[in-house]
């Protein structure tokens, strides 16, 4: 089968697309066969070698690329109970979507609602269930509460949106461009900064009235961190969820008291993913939202399996602006 390997960590250059043997499922595994696979930053820090040692997604190379994916049950190992070859599945959090076929654990599966299209489901597992944990689990948010979602535009800046205006709170957000900005703006956020151009700090504090907010969901790290801190209230709490512009390597705790007693908390997502149900129900209320039109999952572009080092150059040069995937051959 065809897949995408990393062989060695280092740039774009360094994916390899190949031919290898299509794997057979063990006890509990499914075999996939796939029609998209996410494209997620995760996948950058596992092929420059970032997340070499990283507890929870720890790899070593030879690897095939991707954790998350859509299409339809291919085989099933022993113990596998209620999946059958043909259904309609999406994943994530598992590795090797990079590739016509991969093996998931079973209970890693979700299945897709008929009136889901396979690349809807493939878009929203990751980035959506991101933007489910964040927004009901991790700081669940409440009617009236202010929060800052940096990167709007992006993908999981754009569920955040969505899913934060739903439980009833203002949404401030940050954005690289005039165009991004209208983006964020039609999925409901009621700020776009432009924090290229202004100090996103000040704005926040004329916007709240020198309040600040009470959450800031943070992917972007190393370029904001230090003022993400200091856009919250009095004992607002700051989810460094992600580091698009490079990782905070180090919190100087006096901060926190300096900007009012605040929270942090780096959260990752396999740790509000940790059993079936979890993930059924998160995916589940992503599912439900997009059949009845309330959840909008846009899709920037979606590319051969082939080109992934394409799609890698236009997530990291920041080109993009909701999910990209990747197309296998699938008919
Ligand atoms: P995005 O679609 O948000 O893409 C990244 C965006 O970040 C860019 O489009 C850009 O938006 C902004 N950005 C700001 N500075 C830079 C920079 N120097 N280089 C590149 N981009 C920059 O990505 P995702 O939604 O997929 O992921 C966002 C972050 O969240 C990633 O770090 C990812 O690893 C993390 N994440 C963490 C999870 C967790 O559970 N901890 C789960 C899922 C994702 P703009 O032009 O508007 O500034």
């Amino acid at each position: 089968m065809r897949a995408v390997q990393v062989l060695e960590y280092g740039g774009s250059d360094r994916l390899t697309v190949t031919d290898i043997p299509r794997p057979d499922p063990g006890a509990g595994e499914v075999r996939v066969r796939l029609a998209f696979a996410g494209v997620n930053f995760i996948d950058v820090y596992m092929r420059n070698g970032m997340y070499a040692k990283n507890r929870a997604y720890g790899t070593t190379v030879p690897l095939t690329l991707g954790m998350e994916g859509a299409g339809v049950v291919d085989a099933v190992g022993d113990g596998v109970e209620g999946l059958t070859a043909g259904d309609r599945v999406a994943y994530c959090l598992s590795p090797g979507s990079y590739a016509e076929f991969a093996i998931v654990p079973a209970w890693k599966l979700v299945p897709v609602p008929d009136d889901v299209a396979l690349e809807k489901a493939a878009a929203l597992m990751l980035q959506g269930c991101t933007g489910h944990y964040l927004t009901h689990s991790l700081f669940p948010l409440e009617a009236g509460q202010a929060c800052l979602i940096h990167a709007g535009a992006g993908g999981v800046g754009q569920v955040l949106i969505q899913l934060a205006k739903a439980r009833g709170a203002r949404v401030l957000t940050t954005v690289g461009s005039p165009k991004k900005a209208d983006v964020a703006k039609s999925l409901g956020a009621d700020e776009a900064i432009l924090y290229k151009d202004v100090d996103f700090k000040q704005v926040v504090d004329d916007l709240t009235g020198g309040e600040g907010v009470h959450v800031v969901y943070e992917s972007v790290g190393k370029d904001t961190f230090e003022r993400s801190l200091f856009c919250l209230r009095h004992r607002g709490t700051c989810v460094l969820f992600g580091f698009s512009s490079g990782a905070v390597t180090s919190v100087n705790p006096q901060s926190l008291a300096e900007a009012g007693s605040v929270f942090m908390t780096r959260p990752n997502l396999a740790d509000y993913m940790t059993t079936a149900d979890e993930i059924s129900g998160r995916a589940g209320d992503l599912f439900r939202g997009v059949s009845a039109g309330n959840l909008q999952i846009n899709i920037s572009d979606i590319i051969d399996l082939d080109n992934a080092a394409t799609a890698h150059d236009a997530l990291e040069g920041r080109a993009t602006s909701g999910k990209l995937l990747l197309r296998m051959e699938f008919t």
